[in-house]
């Protein structure tokens, strides 16, 4: 696995791992009122709910510890799990696919249109030469392809 996850796919992924879906595997989670959820905070021992998630916001904040964060930062923080670990999980169970800076950028971008070039240049080169092997001074050519038995559509 080379090469470093691109921006845009992190960014989905923050989008796509909703938070309280994510947290909720970890923490019960009640509505807060004000289109927040509360719960007792994982990071540090409380017994009343401290812990908030902020759905439309995807965000996370306790206010007894002063933990908080995204998505990423706490799947990091609660499994002890590095940034690309946590980004490669939460594109698998949330279906999105992540692209490479190396690789994916060196395989896509000359193939496309230079592959489209090519072929138009053989075409031309072919019609110019079909075109050729008409003129009279191609008279030698065509005797020449004729003893080898190319009829004119296969000489063409
Ligand atoms: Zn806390």
């Amino acid at each position: 696995m080379a090469g470093r996850i691109r921006e845009d796919d992190i960014a989905e992924v923050r989008e796509k791992a909703r938070i309280d879906d994510v947290v909720s595997g970890y923490v019960t989670l009640r509505n807060a009122g004000g289109g927040s959820m509360k719960g007792l905070c994982p990071f540090h021992d409380e017994k009343s709910p401290s812990f908030h998630v902020t759905p439309a916001r995807q965000f996370w904040h306790c206010f007894g510890c002063g933990e908080g964060g995204d998505v990423i930062s706490f799947l990091m923080k609660i499994d002890g799990l590095s940034f690309t670990e946590t980004v490669e999980r939460l594109a698998d169970k949330y279906g999105v696919t992540l692209r490479r800076e190396d690789g994916d950028v060196r395989d896509d971008r000359p193939r496309g249109p230079q592959r489209g070039r090519l072929l138009e240049a053989n075409k031309v080169a072919q019609v110019f030469y079909a075109e050729q092997l008409a003129s009279t001074e191609a008279l030698a050519g065509r005797q020449f392809l004729g003893q080898r038995g190319f009829d004119q559509a296969a000489a063409e």
